[in-house]
């Protein structure tokens, strides 16, 4: 055994799928995180196939070098889902049906009018000395083993199924196994996240610097992707050297300001979702190059019927003048990409659904129909709020696909009205 004296852990991801591009492992970024908050850091990931004596290896493996071990998938009824046996061989404990986890599959299956096929019996074998872990979104259960201390979970792989599972049912045994071993030291660390927009990460880190102070034990962490900048802070919880963690955080939303569009899980469809509702506003789009993006990002949040009223994808000029009724001698002086036809767009939606704001975007998303004035990556953004309360603005996005393209207009246009209703609320 060659373990520090830290906690550490590993996570292995199981599918062949996963190896073959098909899927990402993101299962194993959850885990992190959620360790992480219990003092536990991620040492390592692996991704294995479907083969037994290879899972088998990597399972040893794991359980030589780290003192916790998570694996998610292969817990399905089919012959490929072979995690229980792999689990059972490396550890060398029996497999057996158990009462507890027939149960609760039969109870699940129940509920959906239906009975345990052939099968998903194999699903209630369970290696001897094992905690069941419950499921209680599929028919799959996990469980948890402490084997050579080493403390071994094993969960479905399906996101869904996994994240409640780790949280109700893996954490609270891993904790009560790391309060039984204090010689072992655990250094719960935490972090704090704020969304951005509108500007380029250039831009989010001239304003932090100099944010940490010397001898801190806080990161600061920048990432950019073509929607936003994320700006992260991880570090121990309480004190984190002469600062505490909540101090810079504070500091840091105060340095950015009106860019913060969020914390933690929000998403600039959530925020806006939050800031309609709070206002009692009813919204209409009129999208052209985002094609529809914004209201499927808008009604992707729980509750959106509430405020979200209707959206049209008026592509063609056709449909810009049929279905907003704009004008067809301004789009003939302008252009269907311009400020003056985003405006007529914003003000047609508005005026023909009755909402208290309309929403237009158009633009050139490429990689054909640039010209020289109006080059790929020009966007314009209307907002309509009835008389006295419209705007327009334009944007110059570089270097993108077209759904990279697309992707930012989306964001711009949420972001135009995130900030036109926090002064409307006099916020
Ligand atoms: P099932 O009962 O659905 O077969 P399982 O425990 O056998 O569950 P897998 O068959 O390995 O799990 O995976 C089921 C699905 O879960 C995959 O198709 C994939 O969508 C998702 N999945 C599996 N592993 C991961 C992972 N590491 N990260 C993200 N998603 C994953
Ligand atoms: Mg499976």
């Amino acid at each position: 055994m060659n373990k520090s004296k830290a906690w550490t852990a590993e996570t292995i991801a199981i599918g062949s799928e996963l190896l073959l591009g098909g899927r990402m492992d993101t299962n194993s970024l959850f885990v992190a995180d959620r360790l992480a908050t219990c003092g536990v850091e991620l040492r390592y990931k692996t991704i294995v196939g479907d083969e037994l004596s290879d899972m088998v290896a990597v399972l040893k493996t794991a359980a030589r070098r780290v003192r916790v071990v998570i694996i998610t998938g292969g817990l399905g009824p089919t012959i490929d889902d072979l995690t229980r046996e792999a689990v059972a061989q490396a550890t060398g404990q029996r497999l057996s049906r158990r009462k507890t986890a027939l149960d609760g599959m039969i109870a699940r299956l129940a509920e959906w009018g239906r009975t345990p096929t052939k099968a998903q019996f194999r699903q209630a074998m369970i290696p001897t000395g094992a905690d069941i872990v419950s499921n209680p979104v599929g028919t799959a259960p996990g469980f948890v083993l402490i084997w050579k201390e080493t403390f071994i979970a094993a969960l479905p792989g399906v996101p869904r199924e996994m994240e409640p599972m780790l949280h109700d049912g893996v954490l609270p045994h891993l904790q009560a196994w790391m309060g039984r071993h204090k010689q072992i030291q655990a250094i719960p660390v935490i972090r704090r996240v704020l969304h951005t927009s509108g500007v380029p990460e250039s831009i989010v880190d001239q304003r932090l610097e100099g944010l940490l102070p010397a001898g801190t034990m806080v990161q600061l962490g920048i990432y950019a992707s073509p929607m936003e900048v994320m700006v992260s802070l991880t570090g121990p919880d309480k004190e984190s050297g002469p600062v505490t963690i909540d101090r810079l955080f504070d500091e840091a939303r105060t340095r950015l300001g009106e860019i913060v569009y969020g914390e933690a899980d929000d998403t600039m469809e959530s925020v806006v979702g939050r800031l309609l509702t709070e206002q009692h506003m009813t919204l209409a789009l009129a999208e052209s190059c985002t094609g529809g993006l914004i209201g499927h990002r808008l009604t992707q949040v729980p509750g959106s019927s509430s405020y979200i009223d209707r959206g049209v994808v008026s592509y063609s000029n056709r449909a810009k003048v049929e279905l907003l009724g704009v004008s067809p001698d301004l789009l003939d002086r302008h252009g269907a990409v311009s400020a003056e036809v985003a405006a007529a767009m914003a003000r047609g939606i508005r005026e023909r659904s009755g909402v208290s704001v309309g929403l237009s975007v158009t633009g050139i998303a490429g990689p054909g129909g640039g010209t020289k004035t109006k080059p790929v990556g020009l966007v314009y953004v209307g907002l309509d709020g009835g008389p006295n309360e419209a705007l327009t603005k334009e944007f110059r996005f570089h270097g993108g696909d077209r759904s990279v393209i697309k992707q930012r207009s989306s964001q711009a246009a949420l972001d135009l009205l995130r900030r036109w209703l926090i002064k409307k609320g006099g916020g």
